[in-house]
């Protein structure tokens, strides 16, 4: 049985009709990385040991790949980073206990930009992941690797995490399905941190109903987490059952029509907009009156808190230390300069910069207050309609190293998913063209669109793209990276 074609939900039923045992489903899996992982470049750890789950369990053993930032006990946990090498943490973070507990089959580690800070996984100190679609372009970022391998069917899901656009983008760019709850929805206890107050842990699936079960299994109350939310997060079941938007009013901002937006992403927009009206969903156009700061305002609350977290790492509490003594101020900053990528660096001084007395007044706390500006256009949008739909991203996978010189141009590439993250609520992104890249290889690449819903409403956004995506399924399921054979 060729497992890359089936969902996470259709290989469960298998194992659990006792149709294939978890060990077959494993094997083949691993033989599959074996194939096409020289190629793509995704992992930083494959586990081969496997271990026998209780069939009756939820996820019934099948084996589930995480991005390299979720600790689990005795498993080495890098962050992609020279610093954090040789880190063994002895605990598992709170969403990787919950899966194992449904019987998930821990498989390994994801490469991933350092510390969870990128756009395209240029920013990896260890390696260089491809995009399936086309392996001389970049597979998205930061948790690029957990697109990459769902996309090439070397894993059927994968978990990341998403700051500012990290489930988002790399999904879209590699045509699967990203999911982002509501900020504190799912833990981040044992997740290493980027920004506190952005970090989502989510999740890449083949389907929309996919990203719902593992939603069911990760999210709920953590009271180690102390931003931890007390919600019901249970999705009720009919949704899946939908065929119709009657009655959804869906809006699309019209700021999200910028001069930078590539055709085809512009396209993309108006033939689903067709589409969504097909399926009987009211369109309304609004608009979100400050929009124009967002961009500023993540690229100052981020490196802040960026700033903090990565202060842990001088090679003294955690981290890879020197061995020559310089004196302690010589040897924190030998080894911070030594063993953090240039970006992890440039975020820290932009993030002590904005932090520090004299320029805090003028920028962190002007920041924070747009931020609840931002957050409140959102609450008076969702007076009026249900969901939100934008681009994913504005462009499609772009070469590898084309736009590495020029972090302000990569920085502007997170103008469509940071403004969720600042007002901390769920998003979901699915495939829902494909467009070919303008030079003379006219390869087919995948475009995304998201959805975008009030905190706490998961199940709005799982039940519209759900009925968009049954709607498109045959034409994206008809399309498969080149190496998918
Ligand atoms: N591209 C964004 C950044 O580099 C998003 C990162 C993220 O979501 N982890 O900050």
């Amino acid at each position: 049985m060729e497992f890359k074609n089936l969902s996470l939900k259709e290989i469960i039923a298998w194992i659990k009709a006792k149709k294939f045992s978890q060990k077959e489903v494993w094997d083949y899996f691993q033989e599959r990385i074996k194939k096409l992982d020289p190629t793509l470049d995704a992992f930083n750890l494959v586990n081969s040991n496997f271990v026998e789950k209780d069939i009756n369990s939820t996820l019934a053993g099948v084996p589930i790949w995480v991005k390299d930032v979720f600790c689990e006990k005795w498993v080495t946990t890098t962050a992609s980073s020279r610093m954090l090498e040789n880190f063994v943490p002895p605990y598992s973070a709170t969403v990787i206990d919950r899966l194992n507990k449904a019987g998930m089959s821990s498989a390994g580690k994801l490469n991933l930009d350092e510390f969870a800070m990128g756009w395209s996984g240029e920013n990896s100190a260890l390696r260089i992941t491809k995009n399936p679609w086309d392996i001389t372009r970049i597979p998205g970022g930061s948790s690029s690797w957990s697109a990459s391998s769902v996309a090439s069917g070397m894993i059927p899901a994968a978990l990341g995490t998403d700051t500012g656009w990290s489930i988002r983008q790399p999904a879209s760019m590699c045509g699967i399905v990203g999911f982002k709850p509501t900020y504190g929805l799912n833990s981040r206890w044992w997740v290493m941190a980027m920004a506190s107050s952005l970090d989502t842990p989510g999740t890449f699936t083949k389907t929309v109903e996919d990203a719902g079960l593992l939603f069911g299994i990760m999210s709920g109350f953590d009271p180690l987490d102390s931003t931890s939310e007390k919600v019901d997060t249970k999705i009720d079941p009919s949704i899946w059952n939908k065929t119709d938007l009657k009655w959804v009013k869906i809006w699309v901002p019209k700021e999200y029509f910028i001069d930078g937006i590539e055709a085809w992403v512009k396209s993309e927009i108006e033939k689903s907009i067709s589409k969504l009206k097909e399926l009987w969903a009211e369109i309304i156009d609004i608009s979100l009156p400050h929009t124009e700061y967002w961009l500023a305002v993540y690229y100052i609350v981020m490196p802040a808190e960026v700033s903090t977290n990565l202060s842990r790492y001088d090679g003294v509490r955690y981290g890879y230390a020197n061995d020559e003594w310089l004196g302690i101020n010589e040897l924190l900053k030998k080894n911070r300069a030594e063993w953090f990528w240039k970006e992890a660096q440039r975020r820290i001084m932009l993030g002590s910069f904005v932090l520090s007395s004299g320029f805090y007044d003028a920028y962190y706390k002007k920041a924070s207050l747009v931020r609840e500006l931002i957050k409140k256009d959102f609450e008076e949008a969702y007076k009026k309609v249900d969901v939100i739909i934008t681009p994913t991203a504005p462009s499609v996978a772009w070469k590898i190293w084309e736009k590495v010189d020029d972090p302000l141009k990569m920085y502007l590439s997170d103008i469509f998913t940071v403004n969720g993250s600042l007002a901390q609520l769920p998003w979901l992104s699915i495939p829902v063209w494909f467009a070919k890249s303008e030079d003379s290889e006219q390869v087919e690449l995948p475009v995304g669109l998201q959805i975008l819903g009030p905190k706490f409403w998961e199940q709005k956004v799982f039940e519209v793209w759900h009925v968009l995506e049954q709607s498109l399924k045959d034409y994206i399921w008809s399309k498969k990276p080149k190496i998918w054979n």
